[in-house]
């Protein structure tokens, strides 16, 4: 019985640890815009990409948004709060006025938010030949009010004409979020 028990709350304490995928922006908030391309719809298609290697490995996910739609902030860190045992990984694609600033980085706030967020840009860092701009803690809204562990990756910068036409393709698409993915199962496995 005891036997039992502990193997129901094995399955179950499994069962419940949820992956929310938050794309950043959405709807009248387009984000970044260069080059034709738009930050709401690359984040969109990054996380769909994460969403369906983490579900070939059986692991629950949960989108805050499936289309081009507007998403307030607090609802995002609301929808990972409505489970037990969440974590939310919001990506994001950068932009420098500048034009100059190329690479990938990847933030936090608290302590399990960092080890989310180390697992996640090392992995990034690997697949990629971008420069690594670190892992970074800043007090993003949707990190603050997730209870549970948060990150936010910014997966490379819309304002680099190399960097952009990089962020365009399916390829580099699949290997920006093969690295995410893995980076999220080995945080929370
Ligand atoms: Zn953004």
């Amino acid at each position: 019985m005891v036997i039992l028990s502990a193997l129901l709350l094995g399955a179950h304490s499994q069962a419940t640890q949820v992956v929310v995928l938050d794309p950043g922006h959405g709807g009248v908030d387009g984000g970044a815009c260069w080059g034709g391309l738009r930050e709401k719809n690359l984040t969109l298609m990054i996380a769909q990409r994460v969403e369906s290697v983490l579900r070939s490995r059986g692991i629950r996910t949960v989108m805050t948004r499936r289309s081009d739609r507007f998403v307030p902030l607090y609802a995002r860190a609301a929808l990972a709060n409505g489970f037990r045992s969440a974590v939310l990984i919001s990506i994001h694609c950068n932009a420098d006025p500048q034009h100059e600033a190329r690479g990938i980085e990847t933030f936090y706030t608290g302590s399990s938010g960092y080890r989310l967020a180390r697992s996640i840009h090392t992995r990034l860092d690997h697949r990629t030949s971008t420069p690594n701009r670190g892992v970074k803690r800043k007090g993003f809204s949707v990190l603050l009010n997730t209870r549970g562990a948060a990150a936010l990756v910014e997966c490379g910068f819309m304002t680099s004409r190399s960097e952009r036409m990089l962020l365009a393709t399916a390829a580099y698409q699949q290997r920006i979020a093969r690295a995410i993915a893995d980076g999220i199962t080995a945080s929370i496995r």
